[in-house]
Parts: structure tokens; sequence; C-alpha cells
């Protein structure tokens, strides 16, 4: 009889711990996924297997522009927004697991656009930065600009005077630099101006240039067909201009601007240029960020991770 209890023990020891290992597994998927899902696999949340892979983040920073490049392990920012916005694009690299940021580009200072930069150079390892020279009577005495300044010189060793007809390569990333190629009396038409692409798929970005920039662009002669577009200036009537668009001959085209912001961007000249253009445009004010991944043939918008 002794045996018999034993054994009668053993097998209710058995049904308990089944059970619970079945509870478990049940309340792990019931409660949602494991956040340690993406390392189970080999992949951390983030990213994606094939690092060939060409992504646009168009950041919704409000009113301001802010947009970042990756591919692969490369990653080069273009602007970040207003210094209130520090704490959203900091946020938005890290969840896109980036550490090194490759190349910044500070298209002009401006704090719609350097605002963050200041911030975001000292919390991620910034390998160089491009941003335009000055004349010395453009040279903006903001705080925003001090801070940017401070930064800089305390942390990134390779900073590039924007120069037209410079190109630079970061992995399989390259920047060709279209603007400026002169002196300008206006600080938004000093804006650095680069189409930047990976293998055959290109973004042309213009920070806040305006169309007599355009113009002197498309004088000199450079290849300027992009697959997508960042429309200049927030989608002031000030730029992208007909004879642009005809140049760029975007697929789609992408307008950062804040919510009823008070400059009325965009404005519907611009948004008329496009549509008469036929090309789709998407609004950060609208839809906050918008991304898409290049998968060798065309961009295809993907969700914010
Ligand atoms: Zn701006």
């Amino acid at each position: 009889m002794a045996e018999g209890k034993r054994k009668g023990k053993l097998v209710t020891v058995i049904v308990i711990a089944v059970l619970l290992v079945i509870t478990i597994a049940v309340g792990r998927f019931v409660g949602g996924l494991p956040d340690d899902l993406f390392s189970d696999v080999g992949l951390r949340s983030g990213q994606t297997g094939d690092s060939s892979e060409f992504c646009v983040h168009f950041i919704n920073v409000g009113q301001g522009d802010c947009t970042l490049f990756t591919c692969g392990d490369t990653a080069v920012l273009v602007d970040g927004g207003e210094y209130a916005q520090a704490n959203t694009v900091v946020n938005y690299l890290k969840n896109q697991s980036v550490d090194d940021i490759d190349c910044l580009i500070a298209t002009h200072p401006h704090s719609d656009h350097i605002g963050s930069l200041s911030s975001v150079i000292t919390k991620f390892k910034v390998n160089s930065l491009i941003m335009p020279q000055l004349p010395e009577e453009l040279v903006p005495t903001t705080s925003a600009y001090e801070r940017f300044l401070k930064a800089v010189s305390a942390n990134v060793k390779d900073v590039i005077p924007a120069k037209a007809g410079k190109s630079y390569t970061y992995g399989k990333l390259v920047i060709d630099v279209l603007s400026p190629g002169k002196t300008y009396d206006d600080l938004n038409n000093m804006s650095v101006v680069a189409r930047i692409s990976c293998g055959g798929a290109s973004v042309m970005t213009t920070g806040d240039a305006g169309t007599t920039v355009e113009k002197d662009i498309i004088a000199a002669g450079y290849n300027l067909k992009s697959d997508i577009l960042k429309v200049g200036h927030h989608g002031s009537r000030t730029s992208t201009g007909d004879k642009w668009l005809k140049a760029v001959d975007p697929d789609i085209a992408v307008i950062s601007c804040g919510k009823n912001n008070d400059y009325g961007h965009p404005h519907k000249e611009v948004v008329n240029r496009l549509k008469k253009a036929g090309v789709e445009y998407r609004r950060t004010d609208l839809e906050g960020s918008i991304v898409y991944r290049y998968d060798g043939k065309d961009f295809t918008e993907v969700d914010v991770l």
C-alpha cells in the first residue's frame, strides 16, 4: 500500500507541474508578446534582418524639420526641430537602435532646425557634421545657435563646411551636397541642399532654401531626379517652384510642419503645384512621423517602430 501511495503522490506532482507550465505559457501570450521576443530570434526591436535596407524617417517635430536616413548600421540625421523636441528626437533615435550618427547635417541655424541638436550631439556620438559656412552678417546671436555651437565644439571633431558639388559616402549612404554654391543674403537660402541616396534610391532634402536657390541648382546641371522630395521650407510658397518639381520629378513629397502653425504652412500654392505635377504628398502635421523603406525597387510606407 505504501508503494501505491508514493506512486499516487508522484502522479499528482507531475500533473500540477504540467498545469503550472501550461498556465505560465498561456499567461505570457494572453498578456502580450514578451519583450525579449526580438532578441530571442536574434533581432532587436527597430531592426530588420536585411542590413542593406534604406529607410527614411520624417520625424514629427511639430513646426520644424527632422529627417533620419538609415541603411544597415549607417545613420544620417538632417536637422532636429526646436529645443522642446529634444526628447522626441533622442527617444526616436534610441527606438531605432541608432548608436552613432555617421553624419549630421544642420541645414541652417534657425531654431526649428537646430534647436534640439545640442541635446542630440551630447547624447549620441556624431562622427561628422555638415553645416553652411555663413558670412559674418548672417551669423545668428540666438541662444539656440550658441547652445548648438558649444555642443559641437565640445563633441564633434569633423566639421565640414557645406559646398555645392562635394560628395560624402557613409556606408552605403551617399550625400551629394548641391547648395550653397555661393553666398546668399538670406539665411534660409544658405540652407544645405543635399540629395541622399542608397543604391538606386534617392531623397532630396532642401532645408528652407527658396526658389532662387532651386534655380541656381538647376542651372548648375546636377542630377536632381529623386524618388522622394522633402518639400522646402515646410511648404512655404517661397519654395518648391514648378521648375524644381519638374527637375526633381519625385513620386512622393513630404511636408514637415506643425499643426495649425502661425505661418499657414503648407501654403495652398505649394499644394496646388504638387497636385498639378501629379505628386502624392504627405504631411507630418496631419499624420505624425512618416517612414518609408526601399525594398530595392520601390519605396513603401512602413509603420513607425
Ligand atoms: Zn524652417
